[in-house]
């Protein structure tokens, strides 16, 4: 075996072995109040338990105050860029203040420790300053992302029964202006709970303000001094609602202790973060990923971050490669939707672009295949820096199985995250929770309790219970699919739930999807199950193709071909259909129980968290051709 996989490995046992004094000198590196009783406790009632329960921190204090105290206030925390163009240098010390002048607007608008506030911000400073005030008093922020629409805000805010509304008069989305305020109006006339509506100015446009409820934020004020309320370790800090991929979405709940020691862990060892890096996750705030790499994550380093308000592609494909350039970005973190979209617009637009500052890649959100990998790592990465596939998710806090650039690198493998970080017991078992042999595909579990490990889910400790621990009782279901190899890397393969069982065969769908996405035409594609008398269920893929290239029976052909050369006859598609887009969520992520549904006749369910209707039309006039021909 490798000699760095068998060290990894090694240190995966000794974190396992003995919790407790690992996670005892992982958390020394942060600032606590008390540290009474021990790291972790178990429950019996719900699963797992609970971690540094009699230790108290405050989040925010450990993210600014503790970098100011190290003399570190005139570093730059955030350069932020509108997508307009516009451009701030937010300094920890002025991020200090941002906060401290927050939190004396949320006390004086009745927020008090346990308090929810919902946060429906677009990507500006005030974001990251308002989620921290709220941690300084102890109050459980739940960030909406600014895309979603009316009757999604409402539910969030009526689920977290929210009694402050943080948003903008308005945000900038592809050029356009989003009337955030007035979308903020029509939801809270529906949600009783909100007494208070609190505004930054950012597109300048008028706004109605309600009295005695809507207060504007005035940057310019003089914030009093603030303490920071002492938090114990399993106390909550936020509740995020999940991508909404597979349903309707969860109201995932963080506590501080646990997550605060997780998240600062990875960025130590996934990235190597240090306080001269500039460190750029390319995702929204309003997903777990921006949470823990935009907010707390960089900040609990003190390294300088990267906030971009706007779509990667505005005003043309090249803003990305600006922004790297201008800021000396030297670790940058997106997800596969993201680099695909920039692998289909071609390398034309990195010409004159100097990447030379980055010294690392990561990716996140769905499985990364193996072209869009290899894409990455020689254009953007210039084959010089590695990548680090992430996996995690919402309800783990932060990364679960990652190459660890701040720690033992293991050789890279296209399309794989290799291994689990110390304390992750994450596991692949058989559907009656056996191990799997090497290569064998299964479901993905944690068998033990991790520091980062979501409290539970807001208000449904029943759904809690039935999505996550009643499969495999006593561990962990993470819901997905995946093999490990007889080198111990992990290969993601798709949903447990939308493997495909063909001829008695399953098949995750990233392995049909990575054999189309590797012909040079095609750009992206969602493979799913349609029902058949014979084989139970055949293959039935929607591909996006590259610019210049055009559907044709014979590519469809070609790509069916492809398929069935590259894992066997049982795999063929019955039909290849080309789409110009795919259904995703608003996060980015492919939607296939949308094209499942649409293709099997069945009902969509909760598309709540769609982000474009109109490519349900799409697939539905491509499966409408599908019929005309059977
Ligand atoms: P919901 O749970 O509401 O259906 P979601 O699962 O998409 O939504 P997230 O928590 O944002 O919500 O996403 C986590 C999921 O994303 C993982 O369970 C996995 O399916 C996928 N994922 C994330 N990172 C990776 C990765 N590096 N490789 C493969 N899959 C990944
Ligand atoms: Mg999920």
């Amino acid at each position: 075996m490798d000699p760095a996989v068998e060290k990894v490995a090694a240190e995966n046992v000794e974190a396992l072995r003995d919790p407790e004094s690992y996670w005892r000198s992982a958390a020394d590196e942060l600032d606590w109040y008390d540290r009474v009783g021990p790291v972790f406790e178990p429950l019996e009632d719900p699963p797992f338990g609970r971690w540094f329960a009699g230790w108290t921190t405050n989040l925010s204090a450990n993210a600014t105050d503790r970098v100011l105290r190290a003399g570190g206030g005139d570093r730059v925390a955030y350069f932020w860029e509108g997508e307009n163009g516009d451009r701030r240098t937010v300094r920890y010390r002025e991020l200090h203040t941002d906060v401290l002048r927050w939190a004396a607007l949320l006390r004086d608008s009745g927020v008090s420790a346990g308090s929810r506030v919902t946060i429906y911000l677009p990507m500006i400073p005030e974001l990251p300053a308002a989620m921290l005030a709220c941690a300084r008093l102890g109050a459980i922020h739940s960030v909406v992302f600014a895309g979603f629409a009316e009757s999604a805000l409402v539910d969030r805010i009526q689920d977290s029964a929210s009694t402050v509304v943080v948003t903008a008069d308005g945000g900038y989305r592809r050029g356009k202006v989003v009337p955030l305020k007035a979308i903020v109006d029509g939801a809270v006339a529906r949600c009783p709970t909100v007494r208070a509506v609190l505004v930054v100015r950012r597109t300048g446009q008028p706004v109605e303000m309600r009295d005695g409820r809507d207060r504007m934020y005035d940057p310019t004020a003089t914030p009093p001094e603030i303490a920071p309320v002492p938090r114990a370790g399993a106390d909550p800090t936020f509740i995020l609602y999940t991508s909404g991929t597979t349903g309707r979405p969860k109201g995932v709940t963080h506590g501080t202790g646990g997550y605060m020691v997780w998240v600062h862990r990875t960025m130590q060892r996934v990235f190597g973060t240090t306080d001269q890096d500039v460190f750029w996750c390319a995702a929204d705030i309003g997903w777990v990923t921006g949470h823990s790499y935009i907010v707390y994550g960089p900040l609990l380093v003190g390294a300088t971050s990267i906030l971009y308000e706007g779509a990667p592609d505005h005003p043309t494909p090249s803003r990305w490669w600006e922004i790297i350039e201008r800021y000396g970005v030297t670790i940058l973190y997106t997800s596969p939707t993201a680099i695909r979209l920039h692998m289909r617009n071609g390398e034309s637009w990195l010409r004159g672009h100097n990447l030379g500052s980055l010294r690392l890649l990561g990716s996140v959100g769905e499985a990364i295949n193996p072209e869009a990998w290899r894409w990455y790592h020689a254009h953007i990465g210039v084959s010089r820096c590695p990548v680090v596939d992430t996996w995690w998710q919402t309800e783990t806090g932060a990364a679960m199985v990652s190459p660890q650039a701040g720690g033992t690198l293991v050789a890279q493998r296209p399309g794989s995250a290799t291994l689990p970080l110390p304390g992750a017991d994450v596991q692949v078992v058989r559907p009656d929770g056996t191990p799997t042999d090497p290569d064998e595909r299964g479901v993905v579990v944690i068998a033990r309790p991790w520091p980062g490990e979501m409290l539970g889910l807001w208000n449904d400790a029943d759904r809690f219970r039935s999505a996550y621990f009643e499969k495999f009782p006593g561990r962990y279901s993470a819901g997905d699919y995946a093999r490990v190899d007889p080198d111990g890397y992990f290969w993601f393969l798709g949903r447990a739930d939308e493997v495909l069982k063909v001829a008695g065969h399953r098949l995750g769908t990233i392995e049909l999807e990575n054999v189309l996405i590797g012909h040079p035409s095609v750009a992206e594609s969602a493979v799913v199950g349609v029902p058949d008398e014979l084989k139970g269920e055949v293959p039935f893929a929607v591909v996006v193709l590259r610019p210049g290239s055009v559907p044709s029976p014979e590519l469809e052909a070609e790509l069916r071909r492809r398929v069935r050369e590259a894992i066997g006859g049982l795999a063929e598609p019955r039909t290849v259909r080309f789409v110009r887009q795919l259904p995703k969520t608003r996060s980015g992520k492919i939607m296939r129980r949308v094209v499942a549904a649409v293709a099997r006749g069945g009902d969509i369910g909760d598309v709540s968290t769609l982000e474009d209707d109109a490519t349900v039309d799409e697939v539905r006039a491509a499966v409408a051709t599908l019929q005309h021909e059977v």
